[in-house]
């Protein structure tokens, strides 16, 4: 199995390990290869949405030629080509100095969507940032691990906001052949296809490799000439709206997955199923061990045996449910050749006394196919025990076999350049090696405030201008009158308390809690000597129109004269603003409807940037906050119901923003640093960067769960 050739127009000879560099994701968490590529072509590197590929596609020939000879450049091109080249040289890995014995066996990891970076756009939000931030840590701690996705036409969509505060959402075209992909050849040079019934036919896959350092990711595509036309438009979009669709491309991903590895040679020892997606692997499992011989139920025994699944939501809409008919419909030669009878399969993902006979949960369906479960935080550990206690009826509740792992972020890709820059500036470059010691982060109390205080100033500041850039864009395209044009060049403060809030926009979320009682808001944003301002950004999916209606009344608000200028709603939230937005805020707030944020991680990528939390006591911040390192809003319990819940939670923010967070961000020493609010700073940076990331995370995968499965 080989892959295709690059094939850029031109390169230099002296510069030829571009084309190694752009084709691996690796640039994507090391700044200095990320400079390296804005060195070649600042505003075309703005103009391809960071994408190397493109870059090399479109950069003018004479560019490359005069670069070839720039010796400043060539100096910074040999360092991140040695930098490359020696991550991969490596040998002292943790997975290898750990399991020596294990380096043979192989974990697949099964993800509806990877979010790994802007230039390939197949994710949506918080599952698919973990999972590629999960597939960054593998790779850094050198597990033998491979991803398996699908790769959609579509990039998920591109957010307008009109100038009457409607979202409008427009769907970019991927053209395969400007991203970070190719394609996984068979011996004989063609490109490899596996093949998938559904109903009476087949449907034809392609399979493309997406290198993520050591790691490969493997996604799935039909839209190619073997299928008929509207095969081809299945994978269209992530997350679709019409039922059967969606259906079927969880189908294609969890059957024919398994195909594409068993095509590929490759043999998991292990099985991982980020959510319920992906799980039709484990019926095209049973069947492959079936038709080697063997009865259903030991196959179902075998492949339960060594699979992991891990749960991210308590919401409804997260734990998706198919109508079994369509299921039977679709995928039923899967099914006869599985030897499993429909009712066993349907009984599967189905709880015992549903009311719907008809229901086809794959949540519970995972499950039961699985002999390891996890939840995404300790809190949401105990929340979904409760939840699908009734699947165990025999058990206590706290024997229910659903552990907890809390997630975390890929800290090499989160901390933005500039405070990397700090940490290199003061503790030398090897602080990377040491992400995960406690004792090392205790020395940032070392780290003089003043440097510290100017670094979070000029984050603060490049997001101000690129905020006011964004805004005078979306009013100009608007077609709105020069004045309101204008009046965006001037809005934000330099040095305003800079509060950010930005999610994807649902309603357990409560973007719009800040508004319960507008008079104090307004009391608070107009302090004299207090500057305070506040950010927002989000999609809704384009079907959720209570979403939609948020997003509006966050909008009207923000053009309303009582808050203009100071609240702000900034279009098209994606991971190349979240970057710039989480690490120029000062503090980052979260205000779920408690116990519903299974963990949220944007909060830790705050942290890792010197924001700090101020947020509700629940997902990962129930469990990290400690009373000195950022603030809670509301209290450690539940409420009777959500009218009591958001008027205390509303109350809270109000009141501390008031009698603690603005009178120690504005209090300042002679040299108007504030030095009691680094203090919580570096509390928070001390305490958050070294166990909230997917190194502490995938470790614990692997002590808990993958290293039992391989064998
Ligand atoms: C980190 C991130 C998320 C997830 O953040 P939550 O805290 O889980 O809401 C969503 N979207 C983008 C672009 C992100 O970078």
């Amino acid at each position: 199995m080989t892959q295709v050739e690059h094939h850029f127009p031109y390169i230099p000879d002296r510069l030829d390990r571009l084309g190694d560099l752009a084709y691996n994701l690796w640039f994507s968490w090391h700044s200095k290869a990320v400079r390296l590529f804005q060195m070649m072509d600042r505003k075309l590197w703005e103009n391809v949405k960071h994408n190397p590929v493109r870059l090399l596609h479109e950069i003018d020939p004479q560019r490359l030629d005069d670069l070839a000879s720039d010796a400043r450049f060539l100096e910074y091109y040999d360092r991140v080509i040695s930098t490359f080249d020696h991550y991969f040289s490596k040998q002292d890995t943790w997975f290898k100095y750990n399991f020596p014995d294990k380096k043979n066996s192989l974990i697949a990891y099964f993800s509806m969507e990877f979010g790994l970076h802007e230039s390939l756009p197949i994710y949506s939000g918080g599952l698919g940032i973990l999972a590629g931030d999960h597939l960054k840590s593998a790779s850094d701690l050198d597990l033998p691990l491979v991803g398996i996705g699908l790769l959609y036409r579509e990039a998920y969509f591109t957010q307008f906001i009109s100038m009457h505060g409607h979202q409008q959402s427009i769907y970019l075209y991927n053209d395969y052949s400007d991203m970070p992909i190719a394609n996984v050849l068979e011996d004989s040079g063609d490109p490899l296809v596996v093949k998938v019934e559904i109903e009476d036919r087949e449907v034809a896959l392609r399979v493309w490799e997406a290198k993520i350092g050591r790691i490969s990711l493997y996604l799935l595509d039909t839209d190619f000439h073997e299928n008929r036309s509207d095969d081809r438009e299945i994978l269209k979009r992530l997350y679709i709206g019409n039922r059967d669709m969606r259906l079927v491309q969880e189908i294609l991903l969890g059957v024919g997955g398994v195909r594409a590895l068993q095509a590929m040679n490759i043999h998991p020892a292990a099985w991982h199923m980020n959510e319920g997606h992906c799980n039709f692997s484990s019926l095209e499992r049973v069947r492959e061990m079936v038709e080697k011989g063997g009865s259903a139920q030991s196959a179902l025994k075998k492949i339960k045996a060594n699979s992991l699944f891990t749960t991210h939501t308590p919401v409804p809409a997260g734990n998706e449910v198919f109508g079994f008919d369509r299921v039977a419909h679709f995928i039923d030669p899967v099914i006869q050749k599985s030897g499993l009878k429909k009712d066993t399969l349907k009984s599967l993902g189905q709880e015992e006394m549903s009311h719907d006979p008809n229901a086809f949960n794959m949540t519970i369906f995972s499950i039961n196919t699985s002999r390891y479960i996890n939840a995404v935080s300790q809190l949401h550990g105990q929340v979904a025990r409760q939840m699908w206690h009734k699947l165990w009826p025999e058990l206590s509740l706290e024997d229910v076999p659903i552990g907890a792992i809390t997630n975390g972020i890929h800290s090499r890709t989160w901390i933005t350049s500039e405070m990397k820059d700090l940490f290199d500036l003061h503790f030398g470059e090897d602080w990377r090696y040491h992400l995960m010691r406690e004792d090392f982060w205790q020395n940032i109390g070392s780290l003089p405030d003043a440097q510290l205080w100017k670094t979070r100033q000029i984050l603060r500041r490049k997001l101000r201008h690129d905020i006011r850039c964004r805004l005078t864009a979306q009013r100009e395209r608007n077609g709105e009158p020069r004045e309101s044009v204008d009046e965006a060049k001037n809005y934000l403060e330099r040095n305003a308390l800079t509060i950010g809030f930005a999610r994807r926009v649902a309603e357990y979320k409560r973007a719009t809690l800040l508004f319960r009682n507008r008079d104090w808001l307004k009391s608070i944003l107009h302090k004299p000597d207090m500057p305070v301002q506040i950010i927002f950004a989000g999609k809704s999916h384009p079907e959720n129109q209570p979403g939609k209606t948020l997003i509006k009344e966050i909008y009207d608000e923000s053009r309303n004269p009582d808050f203009a200028g100071k609240i702000i709603f900034v279009e098209d939230y994606d991971m190349a603003f979240a970057r710039r937005l989480i690490s120029g805020v000062d503090v980052w707030m979260n205000t779920p409807r408690r116990p519903l944020e299974a963990s949220g991680t944007s909060g830790m990528k705050a942290a890792a940037n010197g924001a700090v939390n101020f947020s509700i006591l629940d997902g990962w911040w129930q469990e990290a906050y400690d009373g000195s390192n950022g603030w809670s809003i509301g209290e450690d319990r539940e409420y009777y119901n959500s009218w009591e819940q958001d008027e205390a939670d509303s109350r809270s923010i109000y009141e501390t923003l008031e009698k603690v967070i603005l009178p120690l961000f504005f209090k300042r020493d002679e040299d108007g640093v504030p030095a009691e609010w680094l203090e919580i700073v570096k509390n928070s940076i001390k305490t958050i960067l070294p166990v909230f990331n997917t190194d502490r995370m995938v470790r614990d995968y692997t002590m808990n769960y993958y290293k039992n499965m391989m064998k």
